[in-house]
């Protein structure tokens, strides 16, 4: 069963743009990224999109769509009402290269920022046996396919572009709060993730968590427990003392 949709994609480049109106064929089990193909081959063939996988998994067709930020390969056209106008449009937070491709090289930007893990220098190979409740645990923030859906919606950038500078964003304070809850990691990740990358920004709205295609719970997992951790650390009396003792 097939039927004519109504779709708005904003077309344009860094200088500016528009919605632009069109009709395009919409068949059962298809999903947006299908019709923005659609639409590529048979009315708009300079349309530029940036896809991948068409799984879900490799994080590139990232766009806003009806203005929630989605992967497009994985919204489901069944999702709309057949006489529904679905509106397409590239990503906010981010500038605009042209149609629904953005430069997202903001990410990889805060990604290079966020020291790697570092493990004690004289630890042999075999001499410490992780511990399957430190495995599980990052395993969740390891299904992270770096969409960058949870950094596009958090307001801290979303409405204030003067914050980023100051803020690494969900994704990257995730990657800290992963970093920091390895028993194994020796950097300061707290004191960073409270002065270099923002964390003090985010107030927990959950926003993140609720577009994330991998359903990590960014907010309750990571964030929250991070800022505890800062807490815990700025706040406790004898880490206090020994900041003190080691100042003199
Ligand atoms: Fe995408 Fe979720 Fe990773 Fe954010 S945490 S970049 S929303 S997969």
């Amino acid at each position: 069963m097939s039927y004519d949709g109504r779709f708005r994609v904003w077309r344009g480049d860094a200088d500016g743009g528009d919605l632009a109106d069109f009709t395009v064929e919409v068949n059962e089990g298809e999903v947006v990224l299908d019709i923005i193909h659609r639409l590529q081959a048979t009315q708009a063939p300079d349309l530029a999109v940036r896809w991948n996988c068409k799984a879900g998994k490799c994080g590139s067709c990232s766009a806003e769509i009806n203005g929630r930020p989605r992967l497009m390969c994985m919204t489901r056209m069944s999702t709309f009402e057949e006489g529904e106008t679905v509106t397409v449009t590239p990503l906010r937070a981010f500038p605009v290269i042209r149609d629904l491709v953005t430069d997202v090289s903001f990410n990889y930007e805060k990604a290079r920022a966020v020291p790697a893990f570092a493990p004690p220098a004289d630890l042999a190979p075999g001499d410490y046996r992780m511990q399957q409740v430190d495995v599980e645990r990052s395993q969740e923030f390891r299904k992270c396919i770096e969409c960058f859906l949870c950094q596009d919606v958090c307001h801290v950038i979303r409405d204030h572009e003067d914050n980023k500078q100051a803020y690494a964003g969900p994704r990257f304070l995730m990657r800290i709060a992963e970093l920091d809850m390895h028993p194994l990691d020796q950097a300061d990740r707290r004191q960073a993730a409270q002065h270099e990358h923002g964390l003090g920004l985010c107030n927990i709205t959950k926003c993140c968590t609720e577009v994330c295609p991998e359903h990590i719970k960014i907010t309750d997992n990571a964030l929250i427990p991070l800022k505890e951790r800062v807490v815990d650390h700025s706040y406790d009396p004898l880490v206090w003392l020994g900041s003190k003792i080691r100042r003199r």
